[in-house]
């Protein structure tokens, strides 16, 4: 199994800085935010799942785009995963005939562009071998995070999320455990606003690993780009038993 990040920035940031979307193989893509803009109309047309972490536009904005550009090329409707409580947020929101066509009736009920399949936290799905298990998050709207397994390895990513110790709790007892993503979105400086966010700052995030333990790589996303530096060096110095690295867009793990 492969896992490409398309995009991992806390906001968009030219060329290379595109938001969250990570490929999973050549047909699974967890969250599609404009980093799905890597993918060519060939590869886009191999996307038959979307795991979607929570509803907003960063995690969100290429959907319905993709959606419709991969129309022309599929047979099969697009499979969108997420809790039902996001799954309704899309159909109201983006879906919903205002915004964008309500694909899920187009061009017909009986064979739809796009069809919402709900995962709930704690539950999984496996697909041709890999298994998909949707993660607590703890974000300003619903939100989960996802884990994915080979068999041989396993990669969590927490999807946007604040103070979380049910998530670290699963994470370090998780079998296979090779890769963890975790956001940081915001400095120390801005805490009072990673807090009213329901983000990471790095203060945040050394509480809630105080007490934990896994023996995986620990990588940070979500970074806004003008605080990137200092929020891997406060990162570096809170969590250096961790030695976390920056995520960054293009890098892709084998599993
Ligand atoms: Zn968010
Ligand atoms: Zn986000």
């Amino acid at each position: 199994m492969k896992v490409r990040i398309l995009g991992c920035s806390g906001a968009i940031c030219g060329v290379g800085g595109g938001t969250t979307s990570l490929l999973v193989d050549d047909d699974i893509l967890i969250d599609a935010g404009t980093g799905v803009g890597e993918l060519s109309d060939a590869e886009l047309a191999h996307i038959d799942h979307v795991f979607i972490t929570h509803s907003h536009l960063d995690h969100t904005a290429f959907l319905p785009l993709m959606v419709d550009a991969a129309a022309e090329y599929r047979t099969q409707p697009l499979t969108v995963h997420a809790p039902q409580v996001t799954l309704d947020i899309l159909h109201a929101h983006l879906f919903n005939n205002l915004i964008w066509p309500d694909f899920t009736v187009i061009p017909s009920a009986a064979a739809p562009a796009v069809q919402f399949a709900a995962l709930e936290v704690g539950h999984s799905m496996s697909l041709r071998g890999r298994t998909l298990t949707a993660l607590p998050a703890q974000h300003v709207v619903p939100a989960a995070g996802y884990a994915v397994d080979s068999g041989a390895g396993s990669l969590v990513f927490s999807g946007d999320t604040t103070t979380n110790p049910v998530f670290w709790a699963i994470v370090s007892a998780m079998p296979r455990l090779r890769h963890v993503i975790v956001e940081t979105a915001f400095p120390d400086a801005h805490r009072a606003t990673a807090v009213a966010a329901q983000h990471y700052c790095p203060s945040l995030l050394a509480a809630d690993l105080h007490d934990v333990r896994f023996d995986a790589e620990l990588l940070i996303s979500h970074l806004k780009p003008v605080h990137a530096a200092q929020i891997m060096r406060e990162l570096n110095t809170a969590l250096h038993r961790f030695d976390p690295h920056r995520l960054d867009a293009g890098r892709v793990f084998e599993l």
